[in-house]
């Protein structure tokens, strides 16, 4: 039995490209000085695989910003506005990736959209009808020779042709149909040219076919590769999945002529199934996804090897595999100096996945599997008792009553109470949260974690930073302040920190898009709330100004979604928990006269199941009742705000509704205003702050800019439920960019206040 690793991260276990790059970007190196950062990275990644004797391992893995991007690039689908900046090759990239604002010119960056379930970020590559699809495959080539040259031959991967065409995004008048032909070629030049390196597999991934098919899909699916593969000479191709099953295609995707189909048995519920009744072509090996890309708990052993042992009833040669790319996981343990062996024993990182892809393969090669020592040591693990249940968490989820549920009385009676109560202009201005997290505010939060400074001057330094805010924002003149989230380093730890039931890493960051990174705390055990985690803050930024400030708190929906959840307990159970927790701070903020309290639920969409059947059975009829729960206890006059990012939410639009928020921001400004239409189609009731301009990117926009987008929004959405803020949170945005960008906001909803008099 051999094993095989769809993908490995890249960002390094020390986030080094992270650091290069963000170097890059501010002119403190040179391209030269950046590829060679990515050299070196891509060789550990190799040899930590290679010592963990992974038969196959993936190149063209790696990005200097996204995958997809990537392979639009080495096609040659890069919009005009961006060619016309004449930059470099790889600042174009990066033109595309990051928007350029600068002596070329002032361009936006292209759409970003959640990868599938995970919280990876893609580019959403634009295609216009004159693009001319030219193959420059040197990226990928290039990797594979770096490779080659440690003495590995590795297997490159691509996005897919299906994928690739279902997630373009067509400007103009062509479709995909209309550019199929040409993308044929060039794919099926990619795989003559590894044949000619000599490369004995070639992996497509294919995550498109995990979600529900139309048969014209299908058919076009069959198209694409039945041309593709008629090239295929001595390489083999890998058909990879993954984030489910594919239970529309099955049959068409064991008919065509693949040599390897890849298939994910975590988040496949149908997979094994679908294998049992079907069968499996005996001309093809199954790389069979057992070990989970996207959690860090151990494997279980002896469940995967019940998989592994029932499959080979059905298919002659097997490879053992993660269910998706290691992307989705952190690199190693190893770096956790903090968490002790009676923690660390239960998690495997990327790192360590690798090690039990290794001791899977000796157990499922041994006569004797159930007697080997990694076999046995794994099981103690499995039979042991954790430690994380707390009786009192357990009794308040189950004695959850109906009416927690709903918020009393019904919005429009609120919508009233609260305009008289807050006393808010037309288009009240407001911001998603943070300020900027300059060097300043990372430096005090470090040295406090470090013990170098006292609890005391950390807290003072902050309270200057929210005093400065605060200040700023009156100078601006927004309506709705906020205190900055100085003290936050991710909204997401940062509640987790202060819960019961959370465990912490150091070095544990997943990319979520380009250069950011998170780190998701480990939910280990049940959630509870010890004391308020945010009032002090508020209530000191609150005792500054004489606007209102609002509370700030993340979602139970959003802390779940991005922490990695316990396998032993449902999801709902564990939403339920943290919404109760949050339920408590929620009343302690109004309590201490905290008028809005906005309630980010930036992930809500996450982990939506890709299968539209599946969502709202499985997903929406806990996820909405849990952001309930966290809000139905306050009063009346008490605003409850929301907000969302990246989402494409049209199509959840009732279910955000139902939410029953007063107010929800959101991300807007990089889809085009697309949602409007929904929002007005649906009669959505909450009142509204799309984004107007985009604050992942350092451009500044311009009043007009601002403007534009607000009068397509007054002519979908109502003028008493518009509000005008930025597209989520500044803090990874400067000092500098940020004023002004704020004031040309303000000026924009001036304007439209006095032309709307
Ligand atoms: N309130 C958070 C912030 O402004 C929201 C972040 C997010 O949506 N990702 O940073
Ligand atoms: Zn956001």
């Amino acid at each position: 039995m051999k094993t095989s690793v769809i993908g490995y991260p890249r960002v390094g276990c020390l986030r080094e490209l992270k650091f290069a790059s963000e170097k890059y970007f501010r002119n403190e190196i040179t391209e030269e000085e950046l590829r060679k950062v990515s050299i070196e990275l891509r060789k550990q990644h190799w040899k930590i695989q290679q010592e963990n004797e992974i038969d196959f391992i993936s190149s063209n893995d790696f990005s200097f910003y996204d995958n997809l991007l990537d392979t639009a690039v080495m096609l040659n689908i890069i919009p005009k506005r961006y060619i016309d900046l004449r930059l470099s090759d790889i600042d174009t990239y990066f033109a595309m990736a990051r928007g350029y604002q600068g002596e070329n010119g002032d361009v936006k960056a292209l759409a970003m959209k959640k990868w599938f379930n995970t919280n990876y970020h893609y580019m959403v590559p634009e295609i216009e009808d004159d693009t001319h699809i030219k193959l420059n495959a040197s990226k990928a080539i290039n990797e594979f020779v770096e490779a080659k040259n440690l003495g590995i031959n590795t297997k490159p991967v691509f996005t897919g042709i299906f994928t690739l065409l279902k997630l373009l995004r067509y400007t103009d008048t062509k479709c995909a149909e209309d550019f199929a032909d040409e993308v044929i070629l060039a794919y099926s030049d990619i795989i003559k040219k590894f044949d000619e390196l000599g490369a004995e597999w070639i992996e497509f991934d294919e995550p498109c076919i995990v979600k529900d098919l139309a048969a014209d899909d299908i058919k076009f699916f069959n198209k694409l590769y039945s041309k593709v593969l008629n090239s295929k000479g001595n390489v083999k191709v890998l058909l990879q999945t993954y984030f489910g099953d594919i239970r529309d295609c099955y049959n068409d995707v064991a008919a065509l002529a693949f040599d390897g189909i890849g298939l994910d048995f975590v988040e496949g519920k149908k997979s094994l199934s679908l294998i049992r009744e079907n069968g499996f072509p005996k001309d093809k090996i199954l790389f069979a996804g057992v070990l989970n890309g996207k959690n860090i708990w151990k494997n279980n052993y002896s469940k995967s090897y019940e998989i592994i042992d029932e499959l080979q009833k059905y298919c002659k040669k097997i490879i053992l595999s993660t269910s998706c790319s290691l992307l989705h996981v952190p690199y190693t343990l190893k770096n956790e100096t903090k968490l002790t062996e009676e923690y660390t024993k239960y998690f495997a990182f990327a790192e360590e996945k690798l090690r039990e892809l290794r001791e899977l393969k000796e157990i499922c090669s041994s006569k004797i599997p159930f007697e080997t020592e990694v076999y046995l040591n794994n099981k103690k693990i499995f039979n042991s008792d954790r430690n994380c249940s707390n009786t009192d968490v357990k009794a308040r989820t189950a004695s959850i009553k109906n009416e927690y549920f709903t918020r009393q009385p019904e919005f429009s009676k609120r919508e009233k109470i609260q305009h008289k109560e807050l006393n808010l202009p037309v288009f009240p201005t407001t911001t998603i949260g943070s300020f900027p997290q300059t060097a300043d505010v990372k430096k005090n939060r470090s040295a406090y974690k470090k013990g170098n400074i006292t609890e005391k001057e950390y807290i003072d330094f902050n309270r200057k930073k929210i005093a400065d805010c605060i200040a700023l924002q009156e100078e601006i003149g927004i309506d709705v302040l906020v205190h900055g989230e100085f003290e936050r380093n991710d909204m997401v730890e940062y509640f987790g920190e202060k819960l019961q039931g959370y465990l912490f890493t150091e070095k544990a960051w997943v990319q979520s898009y380009g250069t950011r990174c998170v780190k998701p705390p480990i939910i280990w055990g049940d959630i509870s709330r010890e004391k308020p985690m945010t009032v002090d803050w508020s209530v000191y930024a609150q005792s500054l100004t004489k606007r209102p400030m609002k509370g700030m708190l993340t979602g139970p929906v959003t802390i779940l979604n991005w922490s990695f959840p316990r396998e032993d307990i449902s999801l709902k159970e564990c939403a339920y928990q943290i919404a109760l927790a949050i339920r408590d701070e929620v009343l302690d903020l109004e309590a201490n006269g905290i008028k809005i309290i906005q309630v980010d639920e930036a992930a809500l969409r996450e982990k939506l199941p890709l299968r539209k059947s599946d969502w709202e059975k499985d997903y929406l009829d806990w996820a909405i009742p849990a952001f309930r729960l966290v809000h139905s206890g306050v009063k009346p006059e008490t605003q409850i705000h929301t907000h969302m990012c990246y989402s494409e939410f049209t199509d959840i639009i009732t279910a955000i509704d139902n939410m029953d928020a007063d107010v929800i921001t959101f991300e807007a400004s990089r889809s085009d205003l697309q949602i409007l239409d929904a929002l007005k189609e649906n009669n959505f009731r909450t009142e509204v702050g799309p984004g107007v301009y985009d604050i992942h990117s350092p451009r500044i926009p311009s009043v007009e800019e601002i403007k534009e987008a607000l009068y397509k929004m007054v002519n979908k959405i109502p003028a008493e439920k518009l509000w005008v803020n930025p597209d989520c949170g500044l803090k990874t945005r400067g000092d500098k960019e940020t004023k002004p960008s704020l004031e040309n906001l303000v000026k924009a909803a001036e304007e439209l206040r006095n032309e709307s008099v």
